[in-house]
């Protein structure tokens, strides 16, 4: 059995930085540290950051005046920020410099009178900090036929949440060049994620079958997943090695693994051995 692993698989940059400021936070500060919301979509990574003294918190009343909030990568709505500042907490921020670029763009954006439309999860963290930014003048569009619902206007600006299919966004932007005099694009797609989703669809095209490793609710990693679904049917989306399955190995002879943006190496590296064991024993 031939196992290749995707490039640019794992944490990206955003996370990595994220991770690194919340350990320097967690060894430094002396009091309660929390971050807000999970850091990344793992439960192995969230149980060490809690054994190192850091917290999740989901709502301000966990938190109690002189605590210390680290932001996420994902970033926060200025609203969010505003909450946490008046809690009179420290913050950390660690949002990721791309998305803050974005969030900037966004804030632009909404001083000029023009609808905006956002290609993202409405659920997401990250597209909740960016409506945030927009002064109500925001959309979100999550596929085609939402775009296509959208009325004809004279001026727009469209952008993606920076973990967004490259093709999807496409479409989307085709369609709105259709419904729109005037359409501004901003590709905010970041270059961590488009390396990424290229990676993966190249190596759908040379294995038989494709191993997604990554959180199910993790934004990135399901678009991972739909990227290679579409060009590879043995496609399997899993969270860590212990659910591989023979179903998934059976005639396989060589197989991908790929990782989302939050998943650790180790978690890659375990996957790779549990192929390799199950080989052994079968
Ligand atoms: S996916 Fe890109 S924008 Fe998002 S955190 Fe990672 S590096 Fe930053």
């Amino acid at each position: 059995m031939e196992i290749i692993v995707a490039r640019n698989s794992g944490f990206c940059y955003g996370v990595k930085r994220a991770l690194r400021l919340a350990l320097k936070t967690g060894k430094h500060s002396g009091g309660r540290v929390f971050s807000w919301g999970e850091i990344i979509h793992n439960p192995e990574v969230i149980a060490d950051l809690k054994n190192k003294g850091i917290e999740v918190a989901n709502s301000l009343r966990q938190l109690r005046p002189g605590d210390t909030v680290i932001i996420r990568s994902h970033g926060v709505s200025p609203a969010v920020l505003k909450s946490l500042k008046a809690k009179k907490v420290k913050i950390v921020d660690a949002t990721c410099p791309i998305v803050k670029n974005i969030q900037k763009t966004v804030e632009r954006l909404s001083r000029q009178r023009q609808e905006i439309v956002i290609v993202g999860n409405r659920n997401h963290p990250e597209i909740q900090g960016l409506l945030g930014y927009s002064r109500g003048k925001a959309v979100v569009v999550e596929n085609e036929e939402q775009a296509l619902a959208l009325p004809f206007r004279k001026k727009r600006a469209v952008l993606a949440q920076s973990t967004q299919d490259e093709q999807l966004f496409g479409q989307v932007v085709g369609i709105l060049a259709g419904k729109t005099e005037e359409l501004l694009v901003y590709n905010t797609i970041c270059q961590s994620t488009r390396v990424r989703q290229k990676a993966t669809a190249e190596l759908a095209g040379q294995v038989q079958a494709l191993l997604i490793i990554g959180g199910r609710n993790s934004s990135n990693t399901s678009k991972l997943y739909q990227i290679s679904r579409r060009l590879l049917p043995r496609t399997y989306l899993i969270e860590r090695p212990e659910e591989i399955t023979l179903e998934m190995l059976q005639g396989v002879n060589k197989i991908g693994i790929s990782g989302g943006a939050s998943t650790p190496p180790e978690v890659i590296q375990k996957t790779v051995l549990a192929i390799r064991n199950s080989f052994k024993q079968n």
